[in-house]
């Protein structure tokens, strides 16, 4: 193997409030030289996710914190270029969890092949991946929707949130949908087939504004944002209403926790539950997701969106990018020139 150079990004300082490009740098290493059963992985796209956020945090809430100094790591996909591996063989398309870099030198473990009969590779990071199953199992095991309810979704037309309006489509709901500008709310509309949308980015009262939008209520929530949107939503629960409780995006860049929702206690009243959830919970079951998901792209029934940026020096601004959503769908970055 001649002398490869790859490009890492670390974590070089701890994010205090919005993570600014300066909390991330890049380094350079030669690759060494490939072990017995190992494998050599040329990472072609690698994903940034919002939970990255509580890692930069010196706290463990469900996964480890990163630690500054050290390369991140995340969701990628890549072709192999050699192996001394049984299980793996030049050419294979794989997904693993060590991102934020060119190259990936593994012993197989966290590895798997991926099949791209379903999708293209880079769907593996969104909509066939972890995100998708989050929607999936989210919505669908969570939030038990039933024909005909009604079903509201925070940042809807995101990796999560897209996948969740139209698996509530399929499922017979009327479907409501928040986003942050008019271009993703017509996406909604025109592609994803929703009933309707809020650009809450334009309404001094959200509570009203799903009122409105929501005429005979809301039965299921499908909690990605938290904050304003927590509490408009509780505000038009119905009873025996179900919230999964995926993410709160909107609390992510907190330096001291906001309150709570004020109406915390139409909990009680209305018989709501609220339930979090992860989405390797639901490990077990992802044959499922993958019989259910090819059959619906095969039929046309479900679209996506993807904002690619170019190059790892990239992927710190993808990354910050969540935040402000600058992402229509599954923000990825290309680690392979094409
Ligand atoms: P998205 O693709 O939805 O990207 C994030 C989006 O969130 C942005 O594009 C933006 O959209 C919206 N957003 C950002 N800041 C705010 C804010 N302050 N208020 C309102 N909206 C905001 O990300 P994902 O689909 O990957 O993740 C969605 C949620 O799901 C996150 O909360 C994430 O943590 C959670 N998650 C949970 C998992 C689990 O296992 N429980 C697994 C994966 C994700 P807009 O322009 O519309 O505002």
């Amino acid at each position: 193997m001649t002398s490869i150079v790859n490009r890492e990004v670390f974590l070089k300082s701890r994010p205090v409030g919005v993570p600014a490009a300066d909390n991330f740098a890049i380094r350079e290493s030669i690759l060494p030289e490939l072990a017995d059963n190992q494998i050599l992985i040329r990472n072609q796209y690698m994903s940034v996710d919002p939970y990255m956020r509580g890692r930069m945090r010196d706290l463990k809430i469900y996964a480890a914190p990163f630690e500054e100094g050290e390369v991140m790591t995340g969701g990628a996909v890549g072709k192999v270029l050699a192996s001394n591996h049984p299980r793996f063989q030049e050419g294979d398309e794989v997904l693993h969890q060590n991102g934020w870099r060119e190259y990936h030198i593994s012993s197989g473990i966290g590895l798997s092949k991926i099949d791209t009969s379903i999708a293209p590779i880079q769907t593996f990071l969104g909509l066939a991946g972890m995100p998708g199953q989050t929607a999936y199992f989210g919505l669908l095991r969570v939030g038990e929707p039933k024909p005909h309810e009604t079903v509201f979704v925070s940042a809807a037309s995101g990796a999560v949130g897209s996948l969740v309006c139209q698996i509530a489509k399929i499922q017979g709901c009327y479907v409501v949908g928040s986003v942050g500008s008019d271009a993703k709310a017509q996406w909604l509309l025109d592609e994803a087939g929703v009933d309707d949308v809020i650009n809450y980015r334009k309404e001094t009262d959200l509570q009203q504004a799903v009122r409105a939008k929501c005429p005979k209520g809301i039965d299921v929530y499908f909690e990605n944002v938290g904050g304003a949107h927590l509490e408009a939503a509780l505000g038009n629960m119905n009873m025996f209403g179900r919230i999964p409780m995926c993410g709160m995006i909107s609390h992510y860049n907190d330096v001291t926790p906001e309150p709570g929702p004020r109406n915390l206690m139409f909990v009680v009243g209305r018989r709501i539950k609220l339930q979090g959830f992860i989405v390797s919970d639901f490990a077990e079951e992802v044959e499922a997701f993958y019989a259910d998901l090819r059959q619906w792209i095969q039929d046309g029934r479900i679209k996506w969106q993807e904002t690619v940026l170019q190059g790892i020096e990239k992927a710190p601004e993808a990354f910050i990018g969540l935040f402000t959503g600058a992402n229509n769908g599954k923000m990825l970055v290309q680690l392979d020139e094409q």
